[in-house]
């Protein structure tokens, strides 16, 4: 090897936005081993093994979706996770409570231990998980200590608490969630249908705590626009006492008719996430880099929609050290194509809509290695790739 080449990797040129660091502008980025070694200009292409032009790209750090559900092994609508996250830019994906404190285990040793994403999770409140109705309205499926143990014994993958689906019309699931993160001392993940006696204002100013994320708030069943479209004053509240309002498209939660008045009186999401499973990946295409567009199309601007699947889910995880281009921080990059066209887009309600731009997900650095390449950016023509014996 050649005594200069100081670096294994070295994207040139790219439109870096690193929210993190403040940093939106041209410049290189090289890796050495799985760590960001260095971010400036014009970092000689002779002290890299591997270079990578850039130029046309946008390169950011690795995305971050707080809303997956990639426990494959069981559960009905659940995907592989490396797939669906690498080739969306995705280098970490949270899954949030297919599993409980009866099969998280499993689920660690059977697909978050292989996956290439890292692969972190959110740990239900039902034992469980999400296996039916039955047992998620079952509040004896609710152990507080058992499920505040789990997050204990695996700290490293479990950021926290998820409570979702509950249907009976009062309060215990969320207050359990709520306390088992407390005493696990981690995040929680609300999934919440309002109803009589159990209403959404309560929900974000009394039970929620500051830093606890409300997930699918653009769904039709969160009241956050009154008739007029106006945000309602309790959102803006919330807000300000710290609660997070989470996007988890999915199949249901995101429709333009809520998201687009909302984002124009100045309600942005605090973070873009995909609720991503079989049937959202289809339609309405719940993809993450696809929920990304749909945002840079109805009125957010490209670095806040980078802010919102970077530094701030890394915060919201509290995992600060992820979703940055920091020196020293671990290498994981998505390199992005910003079409300019003509694109329809699709809600939950199955509308669309047409905008002028598009995201595409064209090389995803996980851990210092390329594992997805989707236009042999990273690669050489086949002519010029020497003999058999040359591949790895
Ligand atoms: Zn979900």
């Amino acid at each position: 090897m050649n005594g200069q080449q100081i670096y294994d990797l070295l994207l040139k040129n790219g439109r870096v936005i690193d929210p993190a660091n403040r940093r939106a502008g041209r410049f290189d980025v090289a890796v050495v081993g799985n760590k960001i070694a260095k971010v400036a200009p014009n970092i000689p292409a002779a002290h890299a093994r591997k270079v990578v032009n850039a130029g046309d790209y946008i390169v950011t750090p690795g995305l971050i979706d707080i809303h997956t559900h990639f426990d494959a092994q069981g559960a009905p609508l659940n995907l592989n996770p490396d797939y669906h996250a690498l080739s969306s830019g995705v280098t970490t994906a949270v899954d949030a409570g297919s599993s409980g404190h009866k099969n998280f285990e499993a689920f660690k040793s059977e697909i978050i231990d292989d996956a290439r994403v890292r692969l972190l999770a959110f740990l239900n409140i039902v034992g469980a998980g999400m296996y039916g109705t039955k047992v998620e309205d079952d509040v004896r499926e609710m152990d507080v200590e058992a499920a505040a143990a789990v997050v204990r014994k695996h700290r490293d993958v479990i950021v926290g608490i998820k409570t979702a689906h509950y249907q009976p019309a009062d309060w215990e699931a969320v207050d359990r969630a709520v306390k088992a993160a407390e005493m696990s001392n981690s995040a929680l993940m609300v999934d919440f249908h309002p109803k009589p006696g159990r209403d959404y204002p309560e929900l974000i100013l009394k039970h929620m705590r500051p830093g606890d994320i409300h997930t699918h708030f653009y769904g039709r069943l969160t009241p956050q626009l009154d008739a007029n479209k106006k945000v309602q004053p309790y959102m803006w509240e919330a807000r300000k006492r710290g609660v997070l309002f989470d996007v988890g498209h999915g199949s249901g939660s995101f429709w333009f008719r809520i998201a687009v008045p909302a984002i124009k009186q100045g309600f942005l999401p605090d973070t873009i996430s995909t609720d991503i499973h079989k049937n959202s990946v289809m339609l309405p295409r719940a993809s993450l880099i696809t929920t990304m567009s749909k945002f840079l199309n109805i009125g957010m601007t490209l670095e806040q929609v980078i802010e919102r699947v970077t530094v701030r889910p890394a915060k919201a995880i509290r995992r600060p050290e992820l979703g940055t281009l920091s020196e020293g921080a671990v290498a994981d990059i998505a390199v992005i194509d910003e079409q300019r066209g003509e694109f329809a887009f699709l809600d939950s309600g199955f509308g669309k809509h047409i905008g002028d731009r598009n995201l595409r997900a064209v090389l995803t650095v996980r851990n210092g290695r390329v594992v997805w390449d989707t236009d042999g950016l990273s690669l050489s023509e086949w002519t010029d790739v020497g003999p058999y014996s040359n591949y790895r």
